[in-house]
């Protein structure tokens, strides 16, 4: 089974303490694909103008993303720089330009509507919606935000949890939706927004998910894979998420048996994208050196 992606197709300028790196291949699309083929065909939707380096198309090839509903538009790339402190927890947005976003609405091919899993990675909730308009019947649907969208696109975002079964955020987007500090507190108020999977990513602190079934509801952590070194943590979230969504299409059985698995995949994947600016260590990754990450962080955890 395939992946359906839509999300932001991006050129990224980096500043950490150490470095800086201009006009990297990003984009939560693109961070999420290249993780989830790892697990499974993926088919990507995005736009990009006629300045998106031609390398990078070859990239996504070298992964066979299905590059379908990737439009390639007269106009500019979105392009977003951030800046890193020392604590690479804290990241500034310093410029975000929308270029060909501005005006995109995603047309979806005909071979990607009838997908099982789809995955809305950050991107507005309108074009979110857009895609979902588009689909047949999804298995399973998941979607991912930012801060930005809570600040400026709320009702809409609001309104696509409704048709979500999984919604994936960060610790400080649920505090900031929710209103809640305590983010098991925090986790049934999401799940009161629809969703019956949600899961809160903490940074380097692994994920907790929480799993609604009637009257009872289910959690699990899944640690993050401890590293001595992170080069740029961009995309860690999507990579974690797509790599999940690529495990999930693969894996047999229910979502609910799976996604614990799935998020552990998530986490091994994610580590690797901190190791390296943009996409250069995820691109490096195979299914052996996934594998031995998962086998210790199984050692990690088992008491
Ligand atoms: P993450 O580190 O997981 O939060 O994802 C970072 C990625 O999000 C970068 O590759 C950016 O290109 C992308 N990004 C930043 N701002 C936006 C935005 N407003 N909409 C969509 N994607 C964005």
């Amino acid at each position: 089974m395939s992946v359906l992606i839509v999300g932001s197709t991006a050129l990224d300028s980096i500043k950490t303490p150490k470095a800086e790196n201009p006009r990297l291949l990003g984009g939560s699309a693109s961070h999420a694909a290249v993780a989830a083929s790892f697990f499974a065909p993926v088919k990507m939707v995005g736009i990009v103008g006629k300045d998106f380096p031609k390398k990078y198309v070859q990239l996504y090839q070298r992964h066979k993303i299905d590059l379908e509903g990737l439009q390639i538009a007269d106009g500019k790339t979105f392009h977003w720089s951030g800046e890193y402190e020392i604590n690479m927890n804290n990241r500034r947005t310093l410029e975000t330009e929308l270029g060909v976003f501005e005006t995109f609405s995603p047309k979806l091919p005909e071979s990607y509507r009838s997908a099982d899993f789809v995955l809305l990675a950050n991107i507005a909730p309108s074009l979110q919606h857009h895609v979902l308009d588009q689909m047949r019947r999804p298995k399973f649907v998941v979607a991912d935000t930012m801060d930005l969208w809570l600040n400026i696109a709320l009702a809409d975002l609001i309104k696509l949890l409704k048709r979500v079964d999984g919604f994936v955020l960060n610790d400080s987007e649920a505090r900031q939706l929710t209103q809640e500090d305590n983010l098991m507190a925090a986790l049934k108020k999401l799940h009161k927004l629809g969703p019956k999977f949600v899961i809160i990513k903490k940074g380097e602190h692994g994920a907790t998910l929480s799993i609604r079934n009637g009257a009872k509801t289910e959690f699990f952590m899944s640690p993050a894979y401890p590293l001595n070194r992170v080069v740029d943590p961009t995309g860690a979230g999507d990579s974690f998420v797509g790599a999940m969504m690529g495990y999930l299409s693969t894996a047999r059985g229910p979502i609910e048996q799976n996604i614990r698995r799935g998020m552990i995949y998530g986490s091994v994947v994610a580590s690797f994208c901190c190791e390296g600016f943009g996409l250069k260590m995820t691109t490096r990754v195979t299914k052996h050196t996934i594998e031995k990450r998962v086998k210790d962080l199984e050692k990690l955890v088992r008491f």
